[in-house]
């Protein structure tokens, strides 16, 4: 049984292997850092917007401003579920619709900065509105398109999907989330090859409903790759009027109230071959280049929601009194509000920090924006959940609610249902990590795994190979060990937070060597042991956090000598920081990753039955049964409509 779920775990990651993309012009600082170089010059001096962009960006944040007081009531749209036309209807004359297209193809054009600050805008006000717009352009058609599209497909489409026509990514299916590669809509070519026919369904697909054009991502015939069956997954482009197509569900979920999202079907739906993006076969690797991008939109809108927190905070410590002072004295609320600012500053730094590394052509941003998306929404969500305790009651409450009774409506409880899914989709926290350890391992990888586990077909000589490893690790391993050669050239940040920069330097270091350790501790076994991956892909998440927060604060600084707060900031997030990475490094070798694998393997083997005292133990699946029964004769009536 181990044996069987290795095998699929493993062509699994094969196909995801092939799908990675690997050529690039500029390094990745994190990539560096994992091997245990601390390339302070990529991110010092940090890299701020150009003023010309910045102005670009101003005008055009103002515009989107305008829409959002004018046309979108954030407590309306989460009390009533309905997003209002006029909205849409008014960002698409704004072109937010087409804020990444470029102009030629008559979009706006906003660099990824640009883009990712109207995101911010955004986020701190409706994150309904967010996700319309960045499931649009930030992972639906322009985004493949521009990477991957023909002149002609970019001519035919961009314009149209600039002025409004809304669009959508349709990867998941019910039975496909984390592993797309085992997708099972499948695109058959006709016998001239000149066009597919689209069959199956697509599920969660954001904006889907709505949409006029589709990214949608199916199997074609598989090939034979060193002897092997390579699936080949390949991204078409569909647009809604295609006979076939339909709409088989409208989704509702905890938050994003105002979201269009459903399951689409897709019944013999006849695709051109033109519509293929890239060549048969590149979709996974489309789907995937697609996300790298992507995946800095939802930061920087989880940022924007974090910093409008941090500003309403301060009014509710001050004014809300209790136990004779207000509340903010109290050292326990104390702790959450600095905890708060100092992990908004830091997502600030990396997401801006990962944005101006996007704005480079072709530089190599994978390990970044996972590490943008991992860290800011899993910290967007402890501190949307502090800040909810520190206002109590009324942060339970809804706004809506407290807009009635004649009380400031603060979003933080709208926030915290909106933002859970950051943590979700566009690749769940749990991949973000699986993808971390894989970049951050890449090196050991490439040079031992050709060693440890042969591929079938390989023609290198054990001999050659290990040559290759030997001359390697014989220059590289040892300088693990020298004190280091990095030249900070600070001028502003103070001797606690020099000490912090110092820091980060020589745990790359120690980062570096223990991966290795650890490597040749488990060998081929180790990209298995997700648990232990994870406490090295934390300490490097914490280490770039530290590192772009130290180098935002030393610009900061420079801007305003006066003002220390970013000194402040950076400070306790780096104290912070440091604890977690120790106690990283320490559950590498001292864990309870054995106990984990009983407990679950325990209740995976349905031994907990006894657990069941006192509860409506078959309620969910009275439930599933009941309301699966409606779903279905639903579905079956339209369908038979349809046709
Ligand atoms: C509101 C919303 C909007 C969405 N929008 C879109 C969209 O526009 N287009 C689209 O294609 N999809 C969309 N999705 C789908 C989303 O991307 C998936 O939900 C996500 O990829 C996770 O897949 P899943 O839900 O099937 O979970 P599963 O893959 O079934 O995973 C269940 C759990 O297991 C974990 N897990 C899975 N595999 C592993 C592994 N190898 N190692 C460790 N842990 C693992 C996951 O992290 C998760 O915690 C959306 C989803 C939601 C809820």
């Amino acid at each position: 049984m181990a044996d069987l779920d290795n095998k699929a775990k493993e062509k699994a990651m094969d196909l995801a292997e092939d799908a990675r993309q690997t050529e690039w012009k500029f390094p990745s600082f994190t990539a560096e850092l994992f091997r245990g170089s601390f390339r302070w010059d990529l991110m010092h001096p940090f890299p701020a917007q150009d003023p010309e962009d910045k102005k670009t960006g101003d005008e055009y944040l103002a515009k989107i401003r305008e829409v959002l007081e004018r046309y979108v009531d954030p407590i309306e749209i989460d009390h009533t579920g309905h997003y209002p036309e006029e909205a849409l209807k008014a960002f698409a004359e704004a072109g937010a619709f087409g804020m990444k297209i470029a102009k030629e193809y008559g979009g706006v054009g906003l660099s990824q900065t640009n883009y990712s600050r109207v995101l911010s805008l955004l986020g701190s006000y409706c994150q309904s509105t967010t996700t319309w717009l960045s499931a649009h352009q930030s992972i639906g058609v322009p985004q493949p398109l521009k990477m991957y599209g023909t002149e002609e497909q970019k001519k035919k489409f961009l314009p149209r999907l600039a002025a409004g026509e809304i669009s959508a990514f349709a990867l998941t299916e019910p039975d496909v989330g984390s592993d797309p590669a085992k997708m099972s809509t499948t695109a058959t070519p006709s016998e001239d090859g000149s066009y597919y026919l689209l069959n199956g369904e697509k599920l969660w697909c954001t904006n889907g409903p709505d949409a006029d054009i589709l990214v949608v991502m199916a199997q074609t015939p598989p090939k034979m790759v060193n002897g092997k069956e390579r699936t080949q997954i390949t991204a078409f482009i569909v647009e809604k009027d295609m006979p076939g197509y339909s709409v088989a569900h409208r989704c509702s979920f905890m938050g994003l109230k105002g979201l269009s999202n459903g399951l689409l079907k897709f019944d013999n739906v006849k695709v051109p071959a033109e519509n293929i993006i890239g060549k048969p076969g590149q979709g996974l690797k489309i789907a995937l280049a697609t996300l790298n991008t992507g995946r800095l939109g939802i930061p920087a809108a989880s940022a924007g929601a974090c910093k409008l927190c941090v500003q309403e905070v301060q009014s509710w410590i001050n004014g809300r009194v209790q136990w004779g002072v207000p509340i903010g004295k109290h050292q326990a609320i104390a702790k959450k509000v600095a905890n708060m600012a100092a992990d908004t500053f830091a997502m600030e730094s990396v997401v801006w920090l990962a944005c101006a590394f996007a704005d480079k052509e072709n530089a190599d941003i994978r390990l970044e924006a996972a590490i943008a998306k991992y860290f800011c929404t899993e910290t967007t969500w402890r501190v949307l959940d502090d800040y909810l305790q520190v206002r109590g009651g009324r942060g339970f409450e809804t706004e809506h609610s407290l807009r009635e009774r004649g009380e400031q409506p603060v979003p933080v409880e709208r926030f915290l249902r909106d933002s859970r899914v950051g943590r979700i989709f566009e690749g769940s926290s749990e991949i973000m990590h699986l993808i971390m350890a894989r970049e951050a391992m890449d090196t050991h990888f490439k040079l031992m795994m050709p060693l440890m586990k042969p591929k079938p077909g390989a023609t290198e000589s054990k001999g050659s190979l290990i040559l290759k490893a030997v001359k390697f690790y014989a220059s590289w391993y040892p300088k693990l060990w020298l004190p280091s050669a990095t030249n900070y050239e600070v001028k502003h940040l103070n001797a606690t937070n020099q000490d912090h920069l110092q820091f980060v330097d020589r745990t790359c270091r120690k980062l570096a060597r223990s991966l290795f350790h650890t490597m040749g501790k488990y060998r081929e076994r180790l990209e298995y042991e997700q648990l232990i991956l994870a406490n090295f892909v934390e300490v490097g998440v914490d280490l770039f956090a530290m590192a772009a927060s130290l180098a935002y604060a030393e610009y900061l600084i420079g801007q305003k000598p006066d003002d220390d707060t970013p000194q402040q900031l950076a400070d306790l997030y780096c104290a912070n920081a440091r604890d977690r990475i120790a106690a990283n490094f320490r559950a590498v070798k001292h864990n309870h990753n054995a106990k984990f694998r009983g407990v679950t393997d325990a209740l995976m083997d349905g031994k907990f039955g006894w657990m069941a005292t006192d509860i409506m133990d078959d309620y969910v699946a009275k439930a599933a049964a009941r309301e699966l029964g409606t779903a279905v004769e639903a579905r079956e009536e339209e369908h038979a409509h349809v046709k």
